[in-house]
């Protein structure tokens, strides 16, 4: 916990092997080697590898750093690392040497077998691979451990099938590249060489306070509440959402943001958010894949620092019931090495009839997908907000603003858009403040898919999902998009009317994934149905899109997942849910049994007593009676509860993998625990608050 001041620019990106570290160590020809790998794709040759990994350790171990890792995203969700020493064997002398070679630093063979393949592993070869993606720079680490070196790197079988999240998303860049090159070329830009999507992923997170944290079995073993009554005060006064950040708060923000500078995360904003606890953080923008590996430091240095700070960090979808749960906005664009970003609207969407091209493509990309992009943000934690009267909903549809709108409603009316709207000057009334310009992209808060400006904003994401599998669909639906257009465009012998009846042809035959009002609304569930949309409100549900005809298609065609590796994806996907489910109801069991049982039966035996002492004394006991009365019937209540969740929680575990086991779990054992959880809350909101086992709602959210 440093307080001392310093200066933001003399520290960022201090522990990162980037591009300014290497022009200084790496001698001219091998660095120019690293970058038309880096840029270029060309493959890297083990005399270059050799002498950039020799420079990459010793600025390391400069840095202090005594170990190595392969740092990668394996499909549980959490990266994986492995650390080897880079100590070699000693020398006759008993000395010895530190050595890294360029072998060591493109190649790693992880012992994989306990990484999820889905089936894949099995079925091939037993070894899996990590190869360096030098197009994520490499970073020292300082921790507990020391300071480690960690080279981000993909995770692959012996046979090249993908085993973690980097290398399709790394596939899907290359596609979106390529058909919006194409896109371009149409519209005669001869000059941009490169278009990567970019990503900012904003974070919300819960801090409670570690000693608390310490005494719910709930939250250490699930990251969630399975259990907890409201309380007296909820996020009802919205007295928090962007309130004065408290000291402790503050101070590990500081400590978070120096460590995130120094490994090159750019953190840029930070607040408290509309729940009591919670807080977001968000980065600035940057490639997709390093976002990607970025926001996983994010939320690896949240953890620690909390830790550090006396605290715990709840990265949890849903860590308290009916107060507002954690997500991730992952904004999105596409961006050509020259600086223009595809969709930067101007002044006058109306003339601007690339924009225009480009937006109605993504239009048609995500009603054609919704079902995939619905899948990309499934999470077992995220069925507890999405479709669950929380933002943001199951239905996916895409918010415009009133000016976009506008442009597609004159496309579509008339095949023509002559004029867009204006944003005009805001009204303060005070003359003393500057002139404002308002936005003419409003905003709306509820849209799972809204246009901000020059963006899209999928705020479907997960807490504590990566933001890989969305990006992964986001670039390959709309490389998809892009691809359709071209062919026809390519072939079109008078351009200008084929631009423009494309243009409106994908506006009309999409028009129904556009909506800008309410998404939170009853009236908006029956118009989505109307209209013909996807209503997936569960994970188990979702699941089947990743395996359809439609999504196998689409991926292979532009060769970002084969249909082996969607079966082993969707494999896994019902086999965590079925895990993490399971993990909750045996925790909901263990503490119903060995906490809320024995204490209440305790408590009753305390009421009892007092009924007979007071009776004894003469005097009226009927108001401690009656209170006995009620909680033994609770007891009761959570008894009976208690067995049935066993019971169904046995039944699951005879039902072999797959799907038959997710769907047991979703649609039986998740609401033998809802019935569980209904009378020990109610248990809680009448027992003494000495006699009750653990910290409640109240003691977690409000004396952080
Ligand atoms: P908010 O949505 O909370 O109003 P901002 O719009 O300022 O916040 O930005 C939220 C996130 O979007 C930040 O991570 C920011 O860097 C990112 N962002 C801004 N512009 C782009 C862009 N063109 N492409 C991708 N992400 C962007
Ligand atoms: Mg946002």
């Amino acid at each position: 916990m440093s307080t001392e001041l310093f200066n933001v620019a003399d520290i960022f990106g201090e522990n990162v092997f980037n591009d300014t570290v290497m022009q200084e160590r790496l001698p001219k020809k091998v660095y120019k080697n690293l970058k038309n790998t880096i840029e270029e794709g060309k493959e890297l040759d083990l005399e270059t590898a050799d002498v950039i990994a020799h420079e990459m350790k010793e600025w390391a171990i400069e840095k202090g750093a005594t170990h190595y890792t392969h740092w990668f995203l394996p499909l549980t969700g959490v990266t994986a690392e492995k650390h080897d020493s880079f100590i070699s064997a000693p020398l006759p002398s008993g000395k010895i040497l530190m050595s890294f070679s360029g072998k060591e630093l493109i190649k790693g063979e992880p012992d994989a077998s306990s990484f999820p393949s889905g089936g894949l592993r099995a079925t091939f070869e037993a070894r899996g691979y990590t190869a360096w993606d030098c197009t994520s720079p490499a970073f020292v680490r300082q921790d507990a451990a020391g300071a480690t070196l960690c080279i981000p790197t993909a995770f692959c079988s012996y046979t090249g099938e993908a085993l973690d999240q980097k290398t399709p998303l790394l596939r899907s860049m290359e596609a979106i590249n390529t058909q919006a090159l194409r896109l371009l070329r149409l519209f005669g830009n001869t000059t941009s060489k490169k278009v990567t999507p970019s990503v900012g992923a904003e974070q919300e997170y819960f801090l409670v306070d570690a000693k608390k944290f310490l005494e719910r079995k709930d939250l250490i073993y699930t990251g969630r509440t399975l259990f907890g009554a409201m309380p007296p005060k909820g996020q009802e006064l919205d007295d928090h959402y962007f309130g004065t950040i408290r000291q402790r708060i503050a101070s590990f923000m500081r400590d978070v943001n120096i460590e995130l500078w120094k490994v090159g995360v750019s953190s840029k904003t930070q607040h408290n958010e509309v729940a009591p606890a919670q807080h977001e953080l968000a980065p600035i923008y940057t490639e997709a894949n390093i976002a990607v590996d970025h926001n996983q430091i994010v939320m690896q240095t949240l953890k620690r620092i909390a830790s550090q700070h006396g605290m715990k960090c709840l990265l949890h979808e849903k860590p308290f019931a009916g107060v507002n749960g954690s997500g991730k906005h992952n904004n999105w664009s596409l961006i050509t090495d020259d600086g223009i970003n595809m969709l930067d609207p101007g002044k006058t969407p109306h003339e601007n009839i690339q924009f225009l091209l480009i937006l109605t493509c993504i239009l048609k990309a995500v009603n054609k997908h919704a079902d995939l992009l619905r899948e990309s943000a499934a999470d077992p934690g995220n069925d507890h907000r999405l479709g669950a009267n929380e933002a943001p909903p199951a239905i996916i549809s895409v918010f415009l603003g009133e000016q976009l709108e506008d442009v597609i409603e004159q496309l579509i009316s008339t095949g023509e858009a002559t004029h867009s709207l204006k944003g005009g000057k805001l009204e303060t009334g005070v003359r003393t403040l500057p002139e404002l310009m308002k936005d003419a992209t409003d905003r709306n808060r509820t849209s799972p898919f809204a246009f901000t400006g020059n963006k899209f904003e999928f705020r479907m994401v997960g807490s504590r999902d990566s933001i890989a599998s969305s990006n992964i669909v986001l670039n390959t639906i709309a490389a998809e998009a892009f691809s359709d257009a071209c062919d026809v465009l390519e072939n079109a012998e008078d351009f200008q009317l084929a631009v423009h009846d494309l243009i409106k042809k994908y506006a009309t035959e999409n028009q129904r994934i556009i909506f800008n009002g309410d998404g939170y609304s009853e009236a908006w569930v029956e118009e989505a149905k109307r209209r013909g949309l996807h209503n997936i409100r569960s994970m188990v549900e979702a699941i089947p899109a990743m395996v359809s005809d439609k999504a196998v298609s689409l991926f292979e065609k532009f060769g970002v997942f084969t249909k082996a590796e969607l079966e082993s994806r969707a494999e896994i996907q019902y086999e965590s849910y079925a895990k993490a489910i399971n993990i909750e109801a045996r925790t909901m069991i263990d503490m119903a049994r060995k906490q809320f049982i024995p204490a209440v039966m305790k408590y009753t035996k305390e009421l009892a007593d007092t009924v007979n002492t007071v009776t004894a004394a003469g005097a009226d006991a009927s108001v401690q009676s009656s209170c006995l009365k009620e909680v033994s019937e609770l007891l009761k209540e959570t008894k009976s509860a208690l067995d049935v969740l066993e019971k169904v929680t046995r039944e699951a575990s005879q039902k072999g993998e797959g799907p038959e086991e997710a769907k047991f779990f979703y649609y039986e054992v998740v609401p033998a625990m809802e019935n569980l959880r209904t009378p020990v809350d109610k248990l809680e909101m009448i027992v003494d608050k000495e006699a009750w086992p653990m910290p409640s709602y109240g003691d977690l959210l409000f004396e952080v």
